[in-house]
């Protein structure tokens, strides 16, 4: 593929985690995010390193610009960047929209969609032709929430995801005369850690009977879809969404 950098925000656990580890093993220089879980952000530098591939990580809160211009400060010692992988998402406890709190929906938009925003702005600053740069991929994690709109679960969560797909579409348009390719992956149940942070550990496997496939999916098989689009085996890809849901 190519020796240049890929930052994965989120890059420590989950979907981030199996992309930053693909992402290397086609070539990528790996800058990884993470909140706070530092001991999984190295183990994941390990295993890249272990197969000598180059990672660094770096603690990124996305809800927080200081953070994401401290990430991609790091992400420039590593070599030039050629891609964003917009991965760092949560979600909240199940509750009906009359019982959310402000500071809830506010948290939920600062991570989900302004953090993606704000790391597409840094990215687009040093990959488009306009600025000096070679061009590049964004990838953005949406869901099919966005989709099906999470009633009686968490319908802020969908919400920020509808964003992150009118974001992909409008992103890809403004910069595609520019090298750079726009996409998302709208993952459906995946089995990861993000369930149990909502309060419901058993949620994908609970919900996998109303999955067409009749199963939950797994990080590497959406981190399989997310490195085929930053390949140039996607290259008249843009401002597009695809679901990777078993047909959810
Ligand atoms: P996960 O297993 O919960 O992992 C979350 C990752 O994001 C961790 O690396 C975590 O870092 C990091 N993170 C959490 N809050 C962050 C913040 N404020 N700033 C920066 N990083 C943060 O999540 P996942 O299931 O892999 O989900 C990844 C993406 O896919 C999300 O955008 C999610 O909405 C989307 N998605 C997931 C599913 C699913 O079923 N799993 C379905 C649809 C869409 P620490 O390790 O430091 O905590």
């Amino acid at each position: 593929m190519t020796d240049s950098v890929v930052i994965v925000t989120g890059g420590s656990r989950g979907i981030g985690r199996a992309t930053a580890i693909a992402a290397a093993a086609r070539g990528f220089k790996v800058c990884i995010g993470y909140a706070s879980n530092e001991i999984a952000a190295q183990e994941v530098v390990a295993t890249i390193e272990s197969t000598n591939g180059k990672a660094i990580a770096v603690k990124c809160d996305v809800g927080d610009e200081a953070d994401i211009l401290a990430l991609f400060k790091a992400a420039d010692e590593l070599g030039p960047l050629g891609a964003l992988v917009n991965n760092a998402g949560i979600v909240g406890p199940t509750l009906r929209v009359e019982d959310m709190s402000a500071e809830r929906i506010a948290r939920m938009m600062a991570v989900n969609v302004t953090g993606s925003i704000l790391c597409a702005r840094e990215a687009v600053k040093r990959m488009s032709t306009r600025h000096g740069g070679k061009g590049g991929v964004i990838v953005n994690l949406s869901s099919v929430a966005a989709k099906l709109g999470s009633p009686n679960t968490y319908v802020d969560y969908a919400a920020s995801k509808g964003a992150i797909d009118s974001f992909t579409i409008g992103l890809g348009h403004e910069v595609a005369a520019e090298g750079i390719r726009v996409a998302a992956i709208r993952p459906g149940l995946i089995d990861t850690d993000i369930h149990a942070s909502g309060g419901d550990p058993d949620r994908a496997h609970r919900l996998s009977a109303n999955v067409p496939m009749k199963r939950v999916g797994t990080a590497d098989e959406i981190a399989n879809a997310i490195v085929w689009l930053l390949s140039d085996e996607a290259s008249y890809i843009t401002s597009a969404i695809l679901d990777v849901s078993g047909g959810r």
